[in-house]
């Protein structure tokens, strides 16, 4: 059985910021509305996400007799103030997959476990489930947030048969009746805790290059796009030691 307190004090070892460790079981239609958004046909040209719809919905499926999702964050800074050369902020570190990989796997290793390291390449989703372990909350703009560094993190989980002494839960969301996210795009991307990626700026400059299709205004961004969480009250008190 493993203990929270020592897989969180590791997770910090290794160069993590927060680490939580949610049950590994379903996430449900409300948490995750995955099914609702593929059936808008607002994933685009996102193929992929309509496989293992199943899978990214349950880590059990992806790990069979999965027991524990041990969820690290790791925060990076926001832009600078002023920044216009268009590359948004989580594109100016070194990649964030090897980064992240390379503390999950110093993790597990630590911990003495077997376990799927995950990073974004893998059928499960990194925000849900770190909203699922206490880490934050999934805003309007769809991307988890937390209470220290806004959205300006990465994300990763080490997803395993280990059962832990104590279970991590949801905290409730902080949006309340805020729209700031939703009124910056400026492309009107932002639905109900869903994107329509064929509108966004981001989707065509990291996911999906391509030319920008006319109706689209990139604001000058060419890698990423950074307005909806500029404007994420959240993400203006960040402040990152590094
Ligand atoms: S990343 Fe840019 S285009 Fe996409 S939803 Fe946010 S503000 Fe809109
Ligand atoms: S800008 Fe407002 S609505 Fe959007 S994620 Fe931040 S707090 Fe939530």
């Amino acid at each position: 059985m493993l203990s929270s307190t020592e897989i969180k004090r590791l997770a910090l070892e290794v160069g993590f910021d927060a680490c939580g460790v949610a049950e590994a079981d379903a996430l449900t239609d409300e948490e995750y509305p995955l099914r609702q958004w593929l059936a808008k046909g607002w994933n685009g040209g996102l193929g992929y996400m309509e496989r293992n719809v199943d899978m990214r919905m349950d880590p059990r499926l992806l790990v069979p007799g999965a027991r524990s999702v041990i969820c690290c964050v790791s925060a990076y800074p926001p832009p600078e103030p002023g920044c216009t050369d268009g590359v948004a902020a989580y594109a100016r570190h070194r990649e964030y997959h090897q980064v992240v990989k390379e503390m999950l796997f110093a993790l597990k290793a630590r911990l003495g476990i077997e376990g799927k390291c995950c990073c974004d390449t893998v059928p499960i989703s990194d925000k849900h489930w770190a909203a699922r372990a206490g880490l934050g909350w999934i805003g309007r703009h769809t991307l988890l947030v937390t209470p220290q560094w806004g959205s300006w993190v990465n994300l990763g989980e080490v997803v395993t048969n280990e059962e832990c002494d104590a279970y991590d839960k949801s905290i409730a969301g902080r949006c309340t009746d805020c729209q700031l996210c939703v009124e910056a795009c400026p492309n009107h991307a932002i639905g109900e805790k869903m994107i329509d990626v064929r509108r966004c700026t981001a989707y065509y400059t990291t996911h999906h290059r391509r030319d920008i299709p006319p109706g689209v205004d990139a604001h000058g961004y060419t890698l990423g796009c950074d307005l909806c969480q500029l404007a994420c009250p959240f993400n203006k008190m960040t402040v990152i030691n590094q």
